[in-house]
């Protein structure tokens, strides 16, 4: 095992090495197929990056044999973590997991299992970061292998949340894909919202921020966990947990609805005063009394989804279970011991 350089850490003791400097976060849902291939590409790609490094693989309570494979590579290498979820909670939480799990002093990379995200812009982010920068996010230049409709939606959806969030920027044609400092990432930990829409977390974070481009591949195999609806409930999940502005929306329909309705009342009453009142008023009335019970049902539908939000949160539930962690045998530091499965450091030396 190559170690090219120590992170700083202070003294250590005489046989615990010290922990990676650089974490590489990797959650995984029936990713068995093409693990091996990326952590291939992955020990390639860190080759020259010049720190040491550990690679957290979460299993986000996979159905095939993902959990298999990490164990196998974790055999194989020693730089290798896994985090075994109880069940599958999700990419957002899966990724959390892995953050928490992750040693790294200096710095965290969050990457996905099917190589969309080529492992070989690490360097970049890497180098990126080295001038300075906390947050070095990889920014989509093109989308290959993803539809016309999906390429359209997700635009749209990026220009939308660039509207409505206020002071928080979530940058265009970026996904999770981006390297965080060691301070970003505790910054990011302490936020424990249920409702993770990880996009709008790392905005919210802040902190000096770079975009390193490149282009963004097609699966390499399986396929993608993503359908239209689950998709749909992102953007819904990315709009709620960001800002609160559709909530003023029924404020101002009604608003709206309600200038309108005293025009149209004025002119039925100053129209009666003149002319009499030839009956009628049945379409006007059934249009007027729809319309209005639509918008409410909008209203009661927005509002809804912000209060199921606030239920949840306030269960206050822990946002994950971990069956089982295996840190990587990259010994922690001095005193940071406590990680039951840590092979002896002596032991990991060797290697
Ligand atoms: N993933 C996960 N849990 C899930 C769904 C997905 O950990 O419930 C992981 C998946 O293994 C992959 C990453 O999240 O590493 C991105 O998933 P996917 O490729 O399906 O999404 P897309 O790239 O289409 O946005
Ligand atoms: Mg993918």
């Amino acid at each position: 095992m190559r170690q090219t350089s120590l992170p700083t850490l202070g003294p250590v003791a005489a046989e615990a090495r010290p922990a990676p400097a650089l974490s590489v976060v990797v959650p995984a849902f029936d990713e068995a197929e093409v693990l091996p291939a990326f952590h291939r590409r992955l020990a390639a790609a860190m080759e020259g990056i010049g720190l040491a490094w550990e690679v957290v693989y979460v299993n986000d309570g996979s159905h095939d044999a993902t959990l298999e494979v990490m164990l196998g590579l974790r055999a194989a290498d020693p730089r290798v973590a896994v985090v075994n979820l109880s069940r599958n909670f999700g990419k957002e939480i899966a990724l959390t997991a892995g953050l928490d799990h992750a040693r790294g002093t200096e710095a965290v990379v969050v990457i996905d299992a099917d190589l969309q995200d080529p492992p070989e812009v690490i360097p970049d982010l890497v180098a990126a970061w080295r001038e300075g920068f906390d947050v070095v996010y990889a920014q989509r230049r093109v989308r290959h292998g993803e539809g016309v409709l999906k390429r359209a939606t997700a635009a749209a959806f990026y220009r939308l949340m660039q509207r409505i969030g206020g002071r928080v920027r979530l940058p265009k044609d970026t996904g999770d894909f981006r390297l965080m400092s060691r301070r970003a990432l505790d910054a990011l930990l302490t936020l424990r919202e249920q409702h993770r829409f990880m996009k709008g977390l790392f905005a919210w974070v802040g902190f000096p921020s770079r975009a390193v481009l490149y282009d963004r591949a097609p699966r390499a195999a399986g396929r993608t966990k993503w359908n239209w609806w689950k998709l749909w409930n992102l953007s819904l999940e990315g709009i709620t947990s960001f800002t609160v502005a559709p909530l003023k929306v029924a404020t101002y329909l009604g608003l709206v609805t309600a200038a309108i309705a005293l025009v149209y009342g004025t002119v039925v009453v100053v129209k009666t005063l003149l002319f009499g009142n030839p009956v009628a008023g049945y379409p006007s009335l059934m249009t007027v009394m729809l319309f209005l019970g639509g918008v409410q049902l909008i209203t009661l539908g927005i509002i809804g989804e912000y209060l199921g939000r606030v239920f949840n949160e306030t269960k206050r539930r822990p946002l994950y279970l971990v069956e089982r962690h295996l840190p990587s045998a990259a010994p922690s530091a001095a005193g940071g011991a406590g990680e039951h499965a840590v092979e002896r450091a002596a032991e990991a030396r060797v290697a």
